[in-house]
């Protein structure tokens, strides 16, 4: 290929939080290819496979390329006016009839920082609701909320490279090494530098095996071993005295609650020497960091787990410099950049509570509207609970909640009972099957904004070819339907335009401008004026809640909302892989990606599988069925010593055998986390039917 004719357009992975940078290589006004972008202060030049095959989805010839209207069942292309115009009369005559809180928005968190602004304005000024909510609510909802309370920002405290600072890393409910691959890059990095790396998984997962020191725990006892090891800190006097006198309150509390902790063995699975030892390791490094994921967040208690990790790095006085702090791997591209731009329901953009008065006021002026409703509104599942009763149209952007939600029979049923339902993606979802108008948008490649990835870095992706057909970007839609509803504050002409409306109202974004993002390494906020250089490190000297202090939250141990029993024995943890990203609507489209792992499976171990008389055979595949409560799927045996005898595990990317038919929506109550990652099911062989393999 001549080189002269190929084009690269420095832009952002769209899939994971760790926001690496790459390059598409467009000739002709096609992608052609994938390349790292070699001085990006994130990746340095390496991408993982995800990331390499980021452009095999994009030129997919089923991607949505006309806006549908379903007429008798089945969906007929339309022009843009008349979808539009349906979507503006059907959700004015709803909102007239039964009132503003009986339309929801959901919105994905793969859309830009300018797109979810806008949601946001439109379901405040166009609908005077609240009931605005991105899938952070299923991923990382905990942390916004368990870190805000302990720490006063629900962000991570650090930069990814600066595990290179920490002496020791204590990573638990993260498999980084496949999630996140090049926040795992990270974790090898600094085990080579001579870093202690503790992984604590239920699972022997790709990440554990990387640890120096592995601590197989029993799933969703995280506050048991979290306590204890808080316990022997505190028995051994290695917290950081002077830290809790200076920087914190609330530790007699803590004190008194750990106490009751000291061997926890019957409740993890984890000896007391091994706890002890990891305590003793953390907290006597010079500094040390926390890295967590969904193992720690989706669950029940998924809050006061993470308020419990707060509660080890409080104790031990690591956060607030290099090397050490809190901080949550985040799930897509633009998690961080959804939850910040106010697509939520108790908050506007940076976090500014809707329920205090002060913030309405300021709202209402820069956004030149009145009557701001002050109550929170519905969280996604909550939508879905709610659907057909007083939630009675929903918009959907980019959301996939037939795979990604709990309990999918129920978000199915659920789904039906609306009135009007509108989903605007890149591709017909298992989702968008059920709406009665689909908009068709343009995905990452074919439009400009920005990103901001799981450290707070705020990064600029660029157009690099045209959509298909009719797509267009969704800041161009949600623009379009505003004007079609007359709904006013939507003049904008480009995404800096949306960038800039957003940045006047929004403290930790004030001072970022398109033109400082030029710059590789983006922004990191809080970076309130434009002589400010952004702030890769928070908490330094001062906590940022009101009253600067950490606080510690005594927490005790609840167990999951339901436990294994005779009918159904097993736990069924639920995950993702290396070469899939979600309910792979994008990474299952891709040649590469899909033939590495082109299928679901059941993870079980070699124990459990000989009493159900799975055999271990070579090339073989052993079909079985997994149910629980809710329903049940079919899908393969993979027989492994990774997972613990006990429990199952399945990733949930596969729409053939859809995990989440089988989860729980046992909730908690703080961030309204479904429990993803704990239910009970059954495992049982389904009988051949034939000689031949099935
Ligand atoms: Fe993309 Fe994440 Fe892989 Fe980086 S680590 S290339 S952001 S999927």
């Amino acid at each position: 290929m001549n080189k002269m004719e190929l084009t690269y357009v420095p832009t952002i992975c769209p899939y994971c939080g760790v926001g690496c940078g790459l390059n598409l290589v467009v000739k002709d006004g096609r992608l052609v290819g994938v390349e790292p972008w070699k001085r990006h202060p994130v990746n340095e030049g390496k991408l993982c496979p995800k990331g390499l095959a980021c452009d095999q989805f994009v030129h997919s010839a089923d991607r949505l390329k006309s806006p549908l209207i379903k007429k008798d069942g089945k969906f007929v292309e339309v022009t843009w006016e008349e979808a539009l115009g349906l979507v503006a009369s059907k959700l004015k005559a709803t909102r007239e009839t039964y009132g503003s809180n009986s339309v929801a928005f959901q919105v994905s968190c793969r859309i830009s920082n300018e797109e979810a602004y806008l949601m946001n304005k439109l379901a405040r000024v166009g609908f005077k609701t609240n009931n605005i909510d991105n899938c952070a609510r299923l991923c990382h909802g905990p942390s916004v909320s368990g870190l805000a309370l302990s720490f006063g920002s629900g962000a991570a405290t650090n930069p990814l490279a600066d595990c290179m600072n920490a002496d020791c890393i204590f990573v638990i409910g993260s498999n980084a090494m496949e999630s996140h691959p090049l926040a795992g890059r990270r974790l090898i990095m600094a085990k080579e530098r001579g870093a202690t790396v503790i992984v604590a998984d239920p699972r022997y997962t790709m990440t554990a095996k990387q640890a120096n020191i592995y601590v197989r725990f029993y799933p969703s006892a995280i506050i048991p071993l979290v306590n204890s090891m808080m316990y022997h800190i505190i028995q051994e006097d290695k917290e950081d005295e002077e830290f809790i006198k200076t920087r914190t309150k609330g530790f007699p509390e803590l004190k008194t609650t750990v106490a009751k902790y000291a061997d926890v063995e019957d409740i993890t699975g984890v000896p007391t020497d091994l706890v002890k030892k990891v305590a003793l390791l953390y907290a006597g490094a010079k500094n040390a960091a926390i890295v967590y994921c969904l193992g720690v967040t989706e669950s029940r208690t998924g809050t006061d787990n993470v308020r419990t990790l707060g509660n080890l790095a409080l104790l031990t006085g690591n956060v607030g410099r290099p090397g050490v702090g809190v901080n949550p791997l985040r799930g897509q591209n633009n998690v961080q950049g959804a939850c910040d731009m106010g697509a939520y329901p108790s908050v506007y953009s940076g976090y500014q509570t809707i329920d205090a008065e002060e913030n309405r006021r300021k709202m209402e002026e820069a956004w030149n509207v009145e009557g701001l409703p002050s109550t929170p509104g519905l969280t996604l599942t909550e939508h879905i609970d709610a659907a057909g009763d007083e939630i009675k149209s929903m918009f959907i952007v980019g959301e996939n909640p037939m795979l990604s939600f709990p309990d999918i029979t129920h978000v199915g049923a659920s789904l039906q009972k609306l009135d009007f339902l509108v989903v605007q993606d890149i591709f017909l979802t298992e989702t968008a099957e059920f709406a009665d108008v689909v908009l068709p948008a343009a995905c990452w490649a074919e439009k400009d904004g920005t990103f901001t990835n799981a450290e707070r870095r705020v990064q600029r992706i660029r157009k690099a070819v045209d959509p298909p057909g009719e797509a267009r970007a969704d800041w161009e839609i949600i623009t379009d339907l505003a004007h079609t509803l007359g709904v006013p504050g939507f003049d904008f002409t480009s995404t800096e335009d949306v960038f800039n409306d957003m940045a006047r109202i929004t403290p930790q974004y004030g001072g970022i401008t398109y033109v400082r993002l030029e710059k590789p390494e983006g922004l990191m906020w809080p970076c309130p004026t434009e002589e400010h250089p952004g702030t890769p490190i928070l908490h330094v000297g001062s906590f940022s809640s009101r009253d600067g202090l950490g606080t510690f939250f005594p927490i005790d141990y609840v167990p999951p909302a339901e436990l294994p029993d005779e009918e159904y024995p097993f736990v069924l943890m639920t995950g993702r892989i290396l070469f899939h990203y979600h309910t792979g609507t994008m990474t299952r489209r891709s040649p590469t990606l899909n033939a590495e792992v082109p299928a679901g499976y059941v993870e079980i171990n070699p124990d459990d599988a000989a009493v159900l008389g799975i055999s271990i055979q070579k090339n073989d595949s052993i079909r079985v069925r997994v149910k629980s409560r809710r329903g049940e799927v079919e899908t393969v045996a993979l027989v492994t010593n990774d997972i613990p005898k006990g429990v199952v595990s399945m990733p949930f990317h596969f729409k053939e055998c859809p995990a989440n038919r089988l989860t729980n929506t046992a909730r908690d109550p703080l961030s309204k986390m479904p429990e993803l990652k704990f239910c009970a099911v059954a495992v049982e062989l389904v009988p051949r039917t034939g000689h031949g393999k099935m």
